[in-house]
């Protein structure tokens, strides 16, 4: 029997599909990246996962494993391998109130693991532009950051217990509830954030957070990156440490939400070169609305910030996060751009967008920058949209921009990739911007996990 027909009679006829129909929504990734693959596997259960593996070990056929296809570093695009989508293992298996945990099968959607845990009166912090659609072993794999890190850190901080299929079938009975665990090396975290290449996350034991009491948004204009940065100081200060998030937003980007996003509009009566979204979220003590009121009137007396609304209500703190969830989808109606996902030190911020921008659009005139991001713990989507109506060529410039932004990244001792990991997109980079003795490490893991090299193959770290 060849390898594709041992798979198929590992999983039933329910556990696979060769219709191409059925295939090609996995092979293109949002930024329109084709790939190709003759055959899906969709286990039912983590024995198949490991049925599958140990097939592939033995016969040494690549596979691609595949959450919700929402990355953006092309780590989930397969290029003929075999691929491996967790979709029918969707279910959150258990919750435990007092023990605020979650137990989830990885291909569980992130926003039913965020309903899950709010119908317990708890809540599962990560929010991502994608929770719709992305998955929980997505998140895990990819390290996910998203909106709240600030307060509640990325996915590697959320993550208590794991199971995990290693390259040749074993399964690595991990799904623990600790807190704490000094039992030896946290082999966990060597999956969390290793794009499937080391091993399968199947389930996921996950950290619930009581739900806040109060939660206020809000959105200010300030005159600068750096005058979004005293009030990031303010605003800590004045609320106790509540801050779960803290947006830099752009004048362009509110233009281009208005532009593209139906059901949009200016938040503020007049325009400001820059913004950023607030959001306080903490208990029944003081009140939240007052308080980050009463900050953001200093701020605008003491000139820091020249305007300020905090949202009356739901739909209006809504209305507001819609602006900044809709800068990705207006950049790409808007058309061509070039993009960064990089991270610097906070208080370095504003020196870095000052020096990069100016590098760039000396380099590439007319090029828009569309700077914006999770300010609140470094980490920019450092951004350039096409010449207003000039896209032609524009992306041909990739590379050559790319290289410009992350040298002046690494001068920061920066990150070239902050939350979208590192894929085949940026994986030949890494040895500009890591230390050979890393990457030598990185590879001595990925031999030591995955000897045959069948784990998505050529993602991340090359093949030695
Ligand atoms: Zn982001």
């Amino acid at each position: 029997m060849d390898t594709i027909a041992r798979l198929k009679a590992a999983l039933g006829p329910q556990g696979f599909s060769e219709t191409q129909a059925e295939i090609a929504p996995l092979l293109e990734d949002w930024r329109g990246r084709k790939g190709h693959s003759p055959l899906l596997l969709k286990p039912a259960s983590s024995e198949d996962v490991a049925a599958i593996l140990s097939i592939c070990h033995e016969t040494r056929t690549p596979v691609v494993p595949i959450g919700g296809n929402t990355g953006l570093a092309g780590g989930q695009v397969a290029q003929g391998e075999v691929l491996l989508s967790l979709q029918r293992m969707n279910r959150v298996l258990a919750v435990d109130g007092g023990g605020m945990t979650l137990t989830a099968e990885a291909g569980a959607v992130l926003a039913q693991v965020q309903d899950r845990a709010n119908e317990a009166g708890l809540m599962f912090p990560l929010t991502l532009a994608s929770e719709g659609s992305c998955t929980i072993g997505g998140n895990i794999a990819t390290n996910a950051g998203g909106n709240h890190v600030l307060r509640y850190g990325m996915v590697r901080a959320l993550v208590l217990g794991l199971e995990v299929v290693l390259a040749d079938g074993r399964v690595l009975p991990m799904l623990k509830h600790l807190h704490k665990d000094n039992t030896g090396y946290d082999l966990r975290q060597l999956f969390i954030g290793s794009e499937g290449t080391l091993g399968v996350v199947t389930k996921a034991v996950l950290r619930l957070f009581p739900k806040p009491a109060q939660q206020v948004v809000a959105f200010a204009a300030v005159p600068s990156p750096q005058g979004a940065l005293v009030l990031l100081g303010r605003m800590q200060a004045a609320t106790g440490g509540l801050l779960s998030a803290f947006e830099l937003v752009p004048r362009i980007a509110v233009e281009l939400v208005k532009r593209h996003i139906p059901g949009t509009r200016d938040p503020l009566a007049a325009p400001s070169p820059w913004y950023v979204l607030i959001e306080v979220s903490g208990g029944h003590g003081a009140n939240l609305h007052d308080l980050a009121q009463n900050a953001l009137a200093s701020a605008v007396e003491k000139g820091e910030a020249s305007d300020a609304i905090v949202a009356q209500t739901g739909a209006q703190a809504r209305e507001l996060w819609r602006i900044r969830e809709g800068i990705s989808e207006a950049q790409k109606r808007e058309g061509a751009s070039i993009k960064h996902d990089i991270s610097v030190p906070v208080a370095k911020i504003p020196a870095f967008i000052a020096e990069a921008t100016a590098a760039v659009t000396a380099r590439f005139p007319g090029a828009r920058p569309v700077t914006f991001g999770h300010l609140g713990d470094g980490n920019l989507h450092f951004n350039f949209n096409a010449p207003a109506g000039g896209d032609t060529g524009f992306l041909a410039y990739w590379d050559a921009m790319q290289l410009v932004v992350h040298d002046i990244v690494k001068s920061y001792e920066g990150s070239i990739s902050a939350e979208h990991g590192i894929g085949n997109t940026k994986r030949d980079l890494l040895p500009r911007y890591k230390s050979a003795e890393e990457l030598d490490a990185m590879r001595t893991l990925k031999q030591a996990f995955d000897p045959r090299g069948i784990l998505n193959p050529g993602k991340v770290v090359a093949a030695s």
